[in-house]
């Protein structure tokens, strides 16, 4: 009979000494888990580290978890296991990033033994054992559950499941990649842990992730009665026979749309592919030796870096003023970005007014937002009560009504100076003295706005982008003379709506389109001196850029870049240079995408190339042509002090552009390959 990997010398021959100490009876005293064993016999097991909001998996905890499971196994009375955690919104988020960062890459695969051999002490306990999960349970938070025979989740809009582990480009292996593909089958897991989805609860139960979910408060009483039933068997999962074929595929579509660079990716797909059958204790093998290889990266130590910054930014409070907190807000205009704006308040709580003069656009802008959230609910990220509540938060109205009700007001009318005053104006009339005045201008001057309104130090830039359910960033611009409070209002704000704010200061095209323009114009004036778009797009691609940047130039629409090209061209006559190329096209009736023609044509939505491609001509020179005009305007945009930092720079293009993030970010990349002088 085998027994515990941890009690296995035949397994533990290069174990590491942390290993040693467990199996030798290592007993940290109780600090992170409380145990209670009841008078049915069943344990309750409640992760909750002290003076922290979240749980995570570090050698303290690991070895506290262990010292309890083997304690619990030869109590006589535990006949049943339940794991849970004390946190409210937080089951347990993972591995201790932090201290893993720290850490040379030795300790790292000493970690992963370390966890590997608890979480198998677990799922060789003899009681059934069951996880209650409530709240975000995200990589070895969800590896634990692995180990144990039912997975229940609460409906709570924290629960939250998933393995995120690529995207910072390493894998599950604390037994995800093993014990995924024999629960849910090789194809489903593949696309789980190469995408890093993070899943609600309901979409985990359609996945198999967990088996049942109910409200947080029936956890307990599912808990009890799962404990009477017979034990889940193994599955058997037909297309498990076949997952070398099912991996194959998978890395063929992988690699088409990663261009091999993030080589996390096809690993895991190889781990998890042969993990998925036979001994375990192999796969376990596996996920080490994948894990040690990608763990001495640049690239995954970049990936893990910009996961810290943009954890900083999302949830960092405010440096000084004092936030108000924000339950409903107004949105003027109902376009493409009102209505998306509108759409992403209120499905995060904030009940909305969305006014617009044209009563039609206000039904077409009402029509999208339904769209979206049918959309959400068709794919699980929401359920049909939350999407009914998001719709139920938003109001309509073409009046001019009053708003001394509101404490934030977001313009997103139509881009012009002109019609801008004349809202701003008249809302200031409408408002209390204490309303925020936001707009969200692509391009036109906060400044100039805010000199229309009695009280410019209430008036902010949130610029978001475009789609903006799908789009994390949003810049914050300020003025000189804008109040500590309201910037700590607006920034705490973004974070609330599931955003990360980067604050910005007032200057022609803020931080994204002012980086992003010398880089789209470059590419146009190449494409005119005779490289044909679809080599440029190319060569962007395989930069990392999710899209080549004539693509891009017809999906924002031609006639709206050359807007911002021509503003950014004023500001900076010396080095933004007019270019008429935009103009020419736009006055023939090509916008790209939405007229069905621009550098491409568009049929049945995909794009033509007009001329076919002569095959790989000069792709590295141009990569490192445009690559070097993002990472100068960068660096320019650091020493004006358009952002606080380089983080913030790298982060703000990584979230609004697709910048490659393991490349970390324009500056980074700067740095590390010498491109520009830093
Ligand atoms: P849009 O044309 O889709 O929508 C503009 C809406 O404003 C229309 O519904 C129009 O009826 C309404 N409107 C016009 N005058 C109004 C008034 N006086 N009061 C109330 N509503 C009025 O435009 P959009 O793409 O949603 O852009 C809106 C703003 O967001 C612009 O400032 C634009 O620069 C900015 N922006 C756009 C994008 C983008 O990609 N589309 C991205 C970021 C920011």
């Amino acid at each position: 009979m085998k027994t515990a990997l941890s009690d296995r010398p035949d397994v533990l021959h290069d174990a590491p000494h942390a290993l040693w100490d467990i199996i030798h009876g290592h007993h940290p005293a109780p600090r992170h888990f409380r145990v209670d064993v009841d008078h049915d016999g069943i344990a309750w097991l409640v992760f909750d580290s002290p003076k922290a909001s979240a749980n995570v998996w570090n050698e303290e905890t690991l070895r506290e978890f262990n010292h309890h499971l083997e304690t619990l196994r030869h109590d006589t009375r535990v006949r049943a296991l339940v794991l849970r955690s004390g946190k409210d919104r937080i089951f347990v988020a993972g591995a201790d990033l932090k201290a893993i960062r720290r850490m040379p890459p030795a300790r790292v695969n000493d970690l992963i033994w370390l966890g590997q051999a608890v979480f198998d002490r677990l799922a060789r306990l003899k009681i059934p054992k069951i996880a209650a999960i409530h709240g975000a349970c995200l990589g070895g938070g969800f590896e634990v559950t692995l180990a144990c025979d039912w997975r229940i989740a609460s409906d709570h809009e924290s629960t939250k499941i998933g393995l995120p582990e690529t995207q910072l480009g390493i894998l599950p292996a604390w037994g995800g990649s093993t014990r995924l593909p024999r629960l849910i089958g090789v194809g489903t897991a593949l696309d789980l842990i190469t995408s890093g989805k993070v899943l609600g609860a309901s979409a985990a139960k359609h996945a198999g992730l967990v088996s049942h979910v109910v409200a947080p408060e029936n956890l307990e009483k599912l808990a009890r009665s799962l404990i009477r039933e017979k034990r889940p068997a193994p599955r058997f999962n037909l297309e498990n026979l076949v997952s070398s074929l099912i991996g194959r595929l998978a890395k063929k579509k992988a690699m088409a749309k990663t261009r091999g660079l993030y080589p996390a990716i096809p690993k895991a797909i190889d781990v998890v592919t042969h993990a998925a059958h036979g001994d375990i204790d192999n796969g376990l093998k596996l996920e080490r030796d994948a894990v040690a290889e990608l763990i001495q990266s640049r690239d995954t130590a970049r990936l893990i870096d910009l996961f810290f910054k943009r954890e900083d930014a999302s949830k960092r409070p405010p440096a000084s003023g004092t936030p108000i907190p924000i339950h409903d807000a107004v949105v003027i205009g109902a376009g493409v970005m009102g209505s998306g704006i509108a759409h992403t308040l209120a499905s995060r709580g904030i009940r909305v007014l969305m006014t617009d003069v044209a009563s039609d656009s206000l039904a077409r802008g009402l029509e999208r937002i339904r769209g979206l959230v049918s959309d959400a609910t068709r794919r699980r990220l929401v359920t049909k009560v939350q999407g009914r509540d998001t719709l139920d938060r938003i109001a309509t109205t073409t009046e001019k009504v009053p708003l001394t009700r509101h404490h934030l007001l977001i313009e997103a009318a139509t881009e012009s100076m002109e019609l801008k005053k004349k809202i701003f104006a008249d809302l200031a009339a409408r408002v209390s003295s204490d309303t925020i005045l936001a707009t969200n201008t692509s391009a036109l001057s906060v400044a100039e706005l805010a000199q229309t309104v009695p009280h410019p130090e209430r008036v902010i830039g949130l610029h978001f982008f475009n789609p903006v359910h799908r789009m994390p960033l949003v810049e914050i611009i300020t003025l000189p003379e804008t109040s500590p409070d309201v910037l700590a209002t607006a920034i705490t704000f973004v974070q609330k709506i599931g955003k990360t704010p980067i604050v910005v200061k007032d200057s022609p095209g803020f931080l994204v389109n002012r980086i992003l323009v010398p880089y789209l114009m470059e590419a146009v004036r190449l494409h005119t001196s005779g490289i044909p778009v679809k080599d440029i797009d190319e060569a962007m691609l395989e930069f990392g850029m999710p899209m080549g940047p004539m693509r891009l130039l017809d999906e924002i629409g031609l006639d709206v870049a050359s807007h911002v090209a021509k503003t950014l061209a004023e500001a900076f006559p010396d080095r933004f240079p007019k270019s008429d190329v935009l103009d020419k096209m736009v006055a023939e009736g090509h916008l790209g995408k939405k007229s069905g023609r621009g550098f491409y044509r568009y049929e049945n939505g995909r794009e033509i190339a007009f001329t076919a491609a002569p095959p790989m001509p000069q792709h590295e020179s141009i990569q490192t042509r445009l690559a070097l005009l993002i990472s100068q305007e960068a660096m320019k945009c650091l020493k004006e002090g358009i952002a606080g930092s380089a983080d913030d720079i790298d982060l703000a293009m990584v979230l609004g552009t697709g910048y490659p993030p393991f490349r970390g970010g324009p500056i980074t990349f700067a740095r590390d390959t010498s491109i520009v002088d830093y």
